[in-house]
Parts: C-alpha cells; structure tokens; sequence
C-alpha cells in the first residue's frame, strides 16, 4: 500500500478525485482496460474519507430502472438503465439482488394507468427483463433490483487495486488541474488526465443540489417484496424490506431543494413527517414504531430552469471542463458502469490516442474477482471489514462495510463490542446517530 507522501512528485496516466461510485467505477474500468490490453496505465483514486461515504452509500440502494421516469418520457435513461441492471446482476450477484415490487395503486383508473406504466417498462426491458409482472390484476407488481450501494463502491474499489490502482482514502484533494492536483497537505502529484468524480462537492452554477432523505422503521409487512406508493404529490416512496443483522423497512426518499453547503446534510423535521404520515396511511400501525435510524444524502443535478426537483432530468454529463479537468456530474447509481466506460473512453482517447484503447470495454463482460460475498455475524464481518476492506473506524464501518447504523437504535452496551473492535468512542456515534423522535 502505498502511503501519499510516496507518490509527492510521482506521475499518474490518470488521477480520479472522489471514491463514490462514480470515481471507483472508473478506477476499475481503466485499470482493467490496461490489464486486458497489456498497455500500462497508472491509475489513482483519491477519496477524502472512505469509499461510498458520500451519496453513493446513502442512497435508496435501488438498481433500477426509474418506473417514474417514464413520466417524464425519459425513455432512454430508462432503458440505458435497465440494460445496466441486468448486466450488474449478472457480474456483481454477491451485491446485487432482484427484488420484487408490488404498486399501491388507488382505484381502477389508477391500476390501468400504472399497468400500463408497468407493460411499458417491460417493454424497454426486452431481453433484460427479470421475473414476471402483474399488469392488470388488482395486485400490480414488476420486479428491479436491489444493492448493498456502498460495498458495491468498496468493490469496485478492490477490483481496481487488484488490477493495480492505488486508491488511496482518507486524502482530499485540495487543487485540481489538467496537469495534477494538490492534496490537502500540499503533496502535488502529476497526471496525464485529471477527473472529477465529487459528485454534490464539485459545486458550480450548473450542478443544482437535491436532498433525499431516508427513514428506517421496523419491518411493516410479512414477505421480501418492496412496495411503490405513487403518492398524490407524484412522488414516489419506496417501501423496502432491509437489514441483514435487525429485519427493518427503509423508506424513501424525498426530494428538496438543498440551499447548505455538501456538508451539512441531514434530514429536516418536514422530511421526516412527510415520510412517517405516508407510512402511518398505509400501515397505522406504524405511528407507534420507533424511529430507527435516518440518513440523507444529495443529488448534484444538472439545473433546468422551472423544474421541481423530481422532475429535473438524472441524466448525466461528462465533458472536460475549461480548466482541462473532466468533470463527470449528474446520472444515476445504477448506470454508473456505462457512465464510467464513457469517461474511460475520453481518458484514454487524451492519454494515449493511437492505441485503440476506446475500442475495449471489459467491464461490460468481466465478473468482480475480488471476494465480494460478506460474512454474517458480527464478528467475522469485523474482520473482513478490516482485512479486505481496510475500514479504517467505527463510522464508516457502521455506515459504508455496512448499514448497521440505521438498522437498530444502539445503546452502548450493543455498541461496545463492535466499538471496541475499532477502538471507536461508542458514545460519540451512539449520539450522532440516535435519530429525533417526531
Ligand atoms: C436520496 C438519494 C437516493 C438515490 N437512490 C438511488 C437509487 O436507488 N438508485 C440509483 O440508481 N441512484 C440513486 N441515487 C443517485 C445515486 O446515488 C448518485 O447518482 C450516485 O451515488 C452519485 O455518485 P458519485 O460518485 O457521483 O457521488 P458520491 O457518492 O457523493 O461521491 C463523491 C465522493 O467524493 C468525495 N470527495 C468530495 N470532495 C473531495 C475532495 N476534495 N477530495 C477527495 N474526495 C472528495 C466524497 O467524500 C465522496 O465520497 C440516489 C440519490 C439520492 C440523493
């Protein structure tokens, strides 16, 4: 492993700032295009916390298609979407899973309406179709997939290094140009590309930040099936069977305007209503449930003027920016494989024109072949946290090894042994995860 101080000075084909999906997906793609081709290619990653601390780990960790989207006739996201979906089941099965849904729809007009919705989707999906819909009975289901977001981040991350990146966390970066960039210990290190993969942190005019937010309750229904509540509002609340220490249901998202810098995300008392009040209409029981965990994250949109913040497009843009940087912003999790193909194809289009290195994609066939099934048991996945992740803590072994910290309302004593493990202050985190209770 190398230490950052190691690489002041060193020279990188191509440095990628940002260790979300986005950076990792590309880390992975370019060092295994050099790998497969057996042209060398250094590659770096650079990650100012941990792997998928961002958006990409608190998300509504769907890999989908975007029933909604079809809406707003955004067909071709949805079927670039689904065609993706279908390929990260096939090569990320430990982390990707179907998951089937069924649609809370009203009455009869509301059923032909989303069946139709459905048909559609189906449609789009062809040959990457999963599992059999229910269009037109009074129970309408579809099926999509769900992931565990931020190992798929730390996976991808694995992937890379195995290939030979040196992805190096806990490093931000202070200065990027088209020529290198500077860390925030001042180090420079040089690169033939630079990219920006900040996701929400990249700022500027064009990027309008989204906030989603997130409850977790206990689990509401018997059966592994999510529900879509298309709510009057025209959003749509995922209802998701969750948890793999406590049985919980994580319930999202919103959709607000985010006026704060990227630092300052959480969830607002509204949200959190918002999301109970929609729970208790469908499960009255719920109004009496504790409140488990809540997390927010951001969505860096591309701005469209007079549009609300559901309707503004997911598509993403990845173009070099003035200043030299390419700059990759906006998309979705579930397409980032093809959006990190097409930022690889203008990296080495800039690096090493001549050598037909655009022409080959082995993402779209080559399976992770890092371990990436995770143990069960507290213990044990302590460990392969630390072995073959290198979680570094506490919280982001909570938060992105796994999602224990919104699954259950700790108390020290629960914490101790998995704080103990980390050295962690269970105080601290027992404290800044303890949601309000509205
Ligand atoms: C609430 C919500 C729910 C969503 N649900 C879904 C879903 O179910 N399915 C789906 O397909 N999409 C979903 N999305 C969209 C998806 O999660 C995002 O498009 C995707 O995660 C963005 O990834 P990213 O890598 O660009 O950003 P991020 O994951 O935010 O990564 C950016 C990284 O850059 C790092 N960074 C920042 N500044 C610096 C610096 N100076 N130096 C070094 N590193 C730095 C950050 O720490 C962070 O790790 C959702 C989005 C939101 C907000």
């Amino acid at each position: 492993m190398h230490s950052i101080e190691e690489l002041a000075g060193q020279h990188f084909d191509a440095i990628i700032v940002g260790g979300g999906i986005n950076g990792a997906g590309l880390a992975r793609d370019l060092a295994l295009r050099a790998n497969v081709s057996g042209h060398p290619m250094r590659v770096l990653l650079l990650e100012r916390s941990f792997w998928g601390t961002g958006t990409s780990g608190k998300n509504s960790h769907l890999i989908h298609g975007g029933l909604r989207y079809l809406k707003y006739f955004d067909f071709a996201l949805v079927k670039e979407a689904l065609r993706e979906r279908a390929l990260l089941l096939k090569l990320a099965p430990d982390t990707v899973r179907p998951l089937r849904f069924e649609l809370t729809a009203q009455g009869p007009i509301d059923r032909i309406f989303y069946g139709a919705g459905i048909a559609l989707y189906d449609l789009l999906a062809g040959a990457n179709r999963i599992g059999s819909s229910s269009y037109f009975s009074s129970r309408l289901s579809y099926w999509d997939a769900a992931s565990d977001s931020a190992a798929l981040v730390i996976d991808n991350v694995r992937d890379a290094r195995l290939y030979g990146a040196v992805c190096v966390p806990g490093r931000g970066v202070k200065r990027l140009r088209a020529d290198g960039v500077e860390l925030d210990n001042g180090v420079r290190v040089k690169g033939g590309c630079v990219i920006d993969a900040r996701g929400p942190w990249i700022g500027g005019e064009a990027m309008r930040l989204v906030r989603g937010s997130h409850i977790v309750l206990p689990r509401l229904y018997e059966g592994d099936q999510a529900l879509a509540h298309f709510h009057h509002d025209g959003r749509i609340i995922f209802f998701i069977p969750w948890g793999d220490l406590d049985p919980v249901t994580l319930i999202g998202t919103t959709d607000a305007d985010h006026a704060e810098g990227a630092d300052q995300v959480e969830i607002s008392w509204s949200e959190t209503e918002y999301l109970r009040t929609i729970a208790e209409q469908l499960f009255p029981a719920s109004s009496k449930m504790p409140l488990l965990g809540t997390f927010s994250s951001l969505r860096p949109l591309m701005a469209a003027a007079g549009k609300s913040a559901s309707a503004t497009s997911r598509e993403h843009q990845i173009a070099f920016r003035q200043d030299g940087v390419l700059e990759i912003l906006g998309g979705k999790y579930t397409t980032y494989r093809s959006m990190a193909e097409q930022a690889a194809d203008m990296v080495v289009n800039k690096i090493a024109p001549d050598d037909g290195l655009a022409k080959i994609h082995p993402t779209r066939e080559v399976p992770f072949k890092v371990p990436t099934c995770r143990p069960a048991g507290i213990e044990a996945r302590i460990e392969w946290a630390k072995r073959e992740e290198g979680c570094p803590n506490l919280e982001y072994f909570m938060t992105c090894s796994t999602n224990w910290a919104w699954q259950r309302r700790w108390t020290l004593e629960d914490l101790a042994p998995i704080a103990a493990a980390f050295k962690g202050d269970a105080e601290a985190f027992v404290e800044r995860h303890t949601p309000c209770q509205s």
